[in-house]
């Protein structure tokens, strides 16, 4: 039987290498494809819909609706638009999806994914940034597997295959350093949106290449990892490792480590995402060890770095506070993009909504409440932008 798949997110960098694995393994022929979701790129969301013979196709912003529509006129290709069309779509039977929509915007679909008992293919970690605790129950509760696709938590996750959890000491997250890895930090208060944005050693979509400039990637990753593999916040570190062949390592109590190295390229994770618990053949470059000579290893600089620092206090102050960072940071983001504030601004502004005393009342909220989630993270981001207008 073929296998019922949604992509959320499809025509971004990660649904983007879904489909062309998808394609690779067969298609329509071996799957059954029953939602793709986009956003401003709705050429590509058809094409893609047409391609894989999709049941429907949902564009995040209505007002792209009528040209979604018309590109799929006569196909017999559903097509929606707005948030709710994507929630509602999410909802549709499925065995597998990708959750690949960028932002807090993408928990609706992962939870609607969790909700029906699918395998849910999580590369959204805002979803689990924001609302681990939610997110998490609702996989239990339903019976959902949860399979990490960031490429260090799929490679710990696969360290992790038949080890019992109390073997686990730490986990040591690898990190590219991005492209300001050795910049002054005088130097880096001018960078630019177009230099944050070009990563060297992964190809991604431009707010995680930002994020990894800032290393506010590494800090989700962080939190990402505390959820995922229940972690206490001194079991988790982060190393600097620039040539990305090392995509994480785990620890075990005999002292034994088990690093996973691959190529740098999310098909990588994306693949065992998609054919777990099997090894499909992937088209990756294999590594070359003699080419490679050596890989190199730094601790990372916090001074530079303040995000890595401000991860490391969400853990320690749990509740709400995973989705006061990421909303804060999204804020700091779009305002950053908009030439509104600077780049290391951006983890100040993150900070100053970690300090408030007024969001530091409703971080005590209920983890397991959607609208406790919703509220403070329209809270953080209202928060920062009132900062940068009010200077
Ligand atoms: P992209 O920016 O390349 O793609 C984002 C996708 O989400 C696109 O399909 C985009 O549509 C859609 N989208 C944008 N805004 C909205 C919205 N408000 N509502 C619904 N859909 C929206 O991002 P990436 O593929 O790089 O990243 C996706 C997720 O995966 C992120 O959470 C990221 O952190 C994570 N991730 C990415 C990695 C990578 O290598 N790229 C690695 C590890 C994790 P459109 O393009 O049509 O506008
Ligand atoms: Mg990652």
């Amino acid at each position: 039987m073929r296998r019922k798949i949604s992509i959320f997110g499809a025509t971004g960098s990660i649904g983007q290498n879904t489909v062309d694995l998808v394609q690779r393994q067969g298609g329509a022929e071996n799957y059954n494809i029953i939602a793709l979701s986009g956003a401003a790129n709705v050429a590509l969301l058809a094409q893609q819909a047409i391609a894989l013979q999709a049941d429907i196709a949902i564009t995040a912003l209505p007002e792209k609706l009528p040209e979604l529509q018309a590109l799929l006129q006569n196909t017999g290709i559903e097509s929606a638009a707005g948030a709710d069309a994507i929630a509602e779509s999410a909802a549709r039977e499925i065995d597998w999806a990708m959750s690949a929509i960028v932002g807090a915007a993408g928990l609706n679909a992962s939870l609607g994914i969790a909700r029906q008992g699918a395998t849910l293919a999580l590369a959204n970690k805002e979803s689990i940034v924001c609302a681990g605790e939610l997110l998490l129950r609702e996989c239990s509760k339903n019976n959902a597997t949860l399979l990490p696709v960031d490429s260090e938590h799929s490679a710990i996750f696969q360290a992790l295959q038949g080890a019992k959890p109390e073997t686990l000491e730490r986990i040591i997250l690898t990190a590219s350093g991005g492209p300001f890895k050795d910049h002054s930090l005088a130097g880096m208060h001018s960078v630019t949106p177009a230099q944050a944005a070009a990563h060297p050693k992964w190809k991604m979509g431009k707010r995680i290449s930002i994020d990894s400039a800032t290393m506010f990637n590494k800090a989700l990753e962080v939190i990402e990892a505390k959820h995922l593999f229940s972690c206490k916040p001194d079991q988790i570190e982060v190393i600097i490792h620039p040539q990305s062949i090392i995509h994480s390592m785990v620890g075990f109590s005999d002292g034994a480590m088990l690093a996973h190295l691959g190529s740098p390229d999310m098909r990588g994770p994306i693949g065992y995402a998609l054919n777990f618990p099997n090894r499909n053949p992937l088209p990756l470059a294999r590594l070359d060890f003699a080419k490679l000579a050596r890989l190199d290893f730094a601790a990372p600089d916090i001074t530079r770095f303040p995000a890595l620092r401000l991860a490391y206090r969400v853990l320690e102050t749990g509740g709400l506070s995973g989705a006061v960072f990421n909303a804060a940071k999204e804020a700091a983001m779009d305002a950053f993009l908009a030439g509104k504030t600077g780049f290391l601004d951006m983890a100040m502004l993150v900070e100053k909504a970690l300090d408030d005393p007024y969001l530091n009342e409703q971080i005590a909220g209920d983890v397991f409440s959607l609208n406790a989630i919703t509220d403070i993270d329209l809270a953080a981001r209202q928060f920062v932008n009132a900062l940068i207008t009010n200077g």
